[in-house]
């Protein structure tokens, strides 16, 4: 069966999974959601034998129908090879009763590899299917690890540029080290003196720039996201909920059809929202716990009903979750709304304008399926020096917010449902933070000293995206504000 996908602000605009993954955004500023949710139609005991890739194959040709087999096997296995430092892709590790589902084996060591190293395949696949004569220019946003996944997976790939805005002072010092050393011809790294949803803003303005997409079109450009309201995203995270299922089956650790909970550290709601469609296509799972930082604005949605952004930004230890706009709750807000592109229209409007919007109790009802909580900086904290200190096992921060509201979640409730807890990045990528959090002794050691340390006392090695960066050149110098934007955009594609 054809899946279409609707903007979700306008029902009138429906296009092929491929279109919608060139455009990125609907017209309207809206998101794509596919028009029906597919369930699963393969036996849990066949699922339970397969490769990431095969488990891959047989969650997105669901979505993205307009792809023929081959194309679809094509894009899989380009990205799902040895880029990756395990077989598994995305294995899971059994630490304090929790199985940590470790997406960060890609080749900027975060999660955002699960579904940047497969995106450039698809659009590219999806280009040459609608014949788009036009150079596509990936414009990105980001608060850290998604400008390095989509510089790592578009660098020189020909007919392709991408341009990321970071924010200058919101990132950690190894991912701006790995962005500014970036190298290939079509990658262009800015930093912007202001906060990551600054910067989203900025790249969505762009984005519905009526005269802007004019001028691009007539030197030969057109834009599209990489960011994680693209379906191309969307769709390959929903693979990594199946397969650890499907593992945990394998392994005996669940029956069959027993439920499990999943928890995710949320910034921009896209990985959340993968695991609530995997749970849509009938895969046994409970709770989705939504765990937030100190930028606890989801924590507030879902015990209010109330999305209020205005707030203060808080610059946390986990930056990729600090965001105030979480994009992909749109498509939630759309679902619970029953599908209503004008109603969830009406919400977004008010959160352009007022920047909150509050949900009708029929709404709110179906939030069930939701636990939302936070973690302070303090507790995070801990949570790393606690696992590391029982088990030796060590995880990064981001992981640590979701270890921390998984705790607050079972104390709350008494639940012991089998838990799945996404790991999101490599500790290396933080280290100075986890390691602070292990032992204060660490704070004058030099960044990449603290590697090493890391490296002996976890008893892992290295990872290839960190040895890369130790003498590497900086490549990348730009620095703008907020409002120059589209210049930079312009002086770097060389039109006027
Ligand atoms: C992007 C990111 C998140 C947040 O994921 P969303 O899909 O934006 O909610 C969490 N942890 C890490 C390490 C990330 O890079």
């Amino acid at each position: 069966m054809e899946v279409l996908y609707t903007s979700t602000r306008n029902d009138d605009e429906k296009v092929t999974a491929s279109k919608a993954i060139l455009q990125g955004l609907a017209n309207d500023g809206g998101l794509f959601m596919p028009d029906t949710i597919p369930a699963l139609d393969i036996d849990l005991d066949q699922l339970a034998k397969m490769s990431y890739q095969e488990t891959a194959y047989e969650v997105m040709r669901l979505f993205l129908t307009d792809f023929t087999e081959e194309e679809l096997k094509y894009c899989i296995n380009s990205a799902y090879d040895s880029k990756f430092d395990t077989p598994e892709i995305a294995p899971l590790v059994d630490a304090d009763g929790a199985y940590y589902l470790e997406l960060f084996h890609g080749s900027t060591i975060a999660f955002k590899d699960m579904a940047l190293s497969i995106l450039p395949y698809l659009m590219t696949t999806a280009a040459k299917k609608n014949h788009v004569k036009n150079e596509i220019v990936i414009l990105t946003a980001t608060s850290g690890d998604t400008g390095k996944a989509a510089l790592a997976g578009f660098a020189n790939v020909p007919g392709t540029r991408i341009i990321v805005f970071y924010p200058k002072n919101g990132v950690s010092p190894i991912q701006e080290k790995q962005m500014v050393t970036q190298k290939g011809d079509n990658t262009f790294v800015v930093g912007i003196h202001g906060n990551f949803d600054q910067a989203q803003t900025g790249v969505k303005q762009m984005f519905a720039d009526k005269e802007l997409a004019q001028v691009m079109d007539a030197a030969g450009y057109q834009f599209s996201s990489a960011n994680s309201i693209n379906i191309g995203r969307l769709v390959p995270q929903i693979v990594y909920y199946v397969y650890a299922y499907a593992k945990l089956y394998e392994n005996g650790a669940i029956a069959k059809g027993e439920k499990i909970n999943v928890v995710v550290p949320t910034g921009n709601f896209g990985n959340i929202l993968a695991a609530y469609i995997a749970k849509n296509m009938g895969m046994p799972i409970d709770k989705l716990i939504c765990a937030s930082n100190e930028n606890k604005v989801l924590f507030d949605f879902f015990t209010t009903g109330t999305y209020d952004k205005n707030r203060e930004f808080v610059l946390t230890s986990s930056p990729s979750m600090d965001i105030l706009i979480s994009s992909n709750l749109e498509r939630l807000i759309y679902r619970i709304a029953g599908n209503d592109a004008k109603k969830n229209a009406e919400f977004m409007k008010a959160l352009n304008t007022d920047g909150k919007y509050e949900i009708t109790e029929d709404m709110k009802a179906q939030l069930a399926d939701f636990y939302g909580n936070y973690t302070n900086e303090q507790e995070t904290a801990q949570v790393i020096h606690d696992l590391y200190d029982e088990t030796g096992y060590v995880i990064d921060t981001h992981t640590a917010v979701a270890a921390g509201v998984y705790k607050k979640y079972v104390a709350a409730t008494g639940d012991e449902k089998k838990t799945v807890i996404a790991s999101t990045a490599s500790p290396f990528k933080f280290t100075r933070s986890v390691m602070n959090a292990i032992d204060e002794k660490y704070d004058s050691m030099t960044d990449f000293e603290l590697v090493d340390e890391l490296s002996r006392i976890a008893n892992v090695t290295v990872p290839q995206a960190i040895e890369d960066i130790r003498s590497a050149e900086v490549l990348h110098k730009t620095v703008c504000e907020v409002d120059e934007m589209p210049k930079v955009v312009k002086e770097f594609l060389k039109i006027q």
